[in-house]
């Protein structure tokens, strides 16, 4: 088994073959909330945190076409039918019985499928994929970024991504805080002249965590939080003008982004980190970034929250951390963090994780 199937957030799960509509249950998580049938034929779904999916293949017989089926729990309001296009006849969205929802996916031809290697892989504990087959047409992608929306409005053949923000609003919730009563400050670390990290490709930490800490500044704004960058654009700020700025300011906590490189630029070496240094409250701010931040990124190595003595945690009056959001010079790694979705995602874990820690400390 890879090394990264042993993250606890990377589930690998058995799908269900039968001749005979032998039933096999898959664990997962709760109710279905968006799906995408891709054009390079992966499947995604979406489901509400700890859903139990079970998965199914029954070969062709004379009423229907090769058919995969997934049953959720909870029952879809508006069961429906959707026309497929190139391999897919239809997808098929209904109640087989009380309390389960159930996704058909029904084929036209019955010879090309290999259901023995399908694995349906948990990406996190709300997102799932699974690869069902290699186009060998053109095919346009079929799905629905918001499930229970009515049946008068249902949007097919829509690209969905993780970074659509129609699709995120359906399920993914960051907590609730009290409004207009807490102060972060975000540091995106180095900047102007001083690029930071430079790992494969020539991507570069400077721009990597500028944008993340943008977006962890806009998902905090939209909760009511107020948020002040150190630095908006590429500057060159020291670090003890950072860390004036936060005791200036009376922040509610200080969040510095960074992202790794490695000595010797080993690409083997990938991971994620949190530091901070002093305080059970800086710990446990660590503790939930680095949880949220690990979901988004499976495989990923956890490398732990840490004490570490970083001028900007050291200096710096209210609770204080700094995430490596993982290592540029990684080929796991990098290979994300030059995606946009990604760096998208990281700054949801972020957000999430400070929402966390002000919700339960405020
Ligand atoms: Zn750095």
């Amino acid at each position: 088994m890879p090394k990264f199937l042993n993250n606890k957030f990377f589930r690998c799960l058995p799908i269900f073959l039968f001749l005979n509509s032998t039933i096999l249950p898959v664990k997962s998580s709760s109710a279905l909330a968006a799906w995408v049938l891709k054009n390079n034929g992966v499947l995604e779904l979406r489901t509400k945190s700890n859903t139990n999916l079970k998965a199914y293949f029954q070969r062709a017989n004379q009423i229907n076409g090769d058919r995969f089926w997934i049953d959720f729990p909870g029952e879809l309001k508006n069961p429906r039918t959707i026309k497929g296009n190139g391999p897919i006849k239809e997808i098929r969205l209904g109640k087989p019985n009380k309390g389960n929802t159930r996704l058909v996916i029904e084929f036209r031809d019955n010879n090309y499928l290999t259901p023995l290697t399908w694995r349906i892989i948990g990406l996190d504990q709300n997102r799932w994929k699974i690869k069902l087959f290699t186009p060998k047409y053109s095919f346009k992608s079929i799905g629905e970024g918001l499930v229970e929306r009515s049946v008068g409005n249902i949007k097919t053949n829509q690209n969905l991504s993780y970074g659509d923000n129609r699709a995120n609003n359906a399920y993914l919730r960051l907590p609730n805080v009290k409004r207009n009563n807490f102060l972060v400050v975000i540091d995106p670390g180095h900047g102007g002249p001083d690029p930071g990290a430079i790992g494969i490709g020539g991507l570069r930490e400077t721009d990597v965590v500028l944008e993340v800490a943008k977006r962890v500044g806009d998902l905090l704004s939209e909760k009511g939080v107020k948020v002040r960058l150190t630095r908006k654009k590429e500057i060159d700020l020291d670090l003890p003008p950072r860390v004036a700025f936060a005791n200036k300011t009376n922040a509610d906590i200080f969040v510095s982004i960074h992202a790794n490189a490695s000595v010797g630029k080993r690409s083997d070496i990938n991971g994620l980190e949190t530091f901070y240094f002093r305080g059970y409250k800086g710990k446990l701010l660590a503790k939930r970034i680095q949880k949220q931040i690990l979901r988004v990124s499976p495989g990923s190595p956890d490398r732990g929250v840490k004490q570490g003595r970083f001028y900007v945690i050291k200096k710096t009056r209210m609770p204080a951390v700094l995430v490596e959001i993982g290592f540029l010079t990684g080929r796991l790694d990098a290979r994300r963090l030059e995606k946009a979705p990604h760096r998208k995602r990281i700054a949801y874990a972020i957000a999430k994780g400070i929402l966390e820690y002000l919700a339960k400390v405020g």
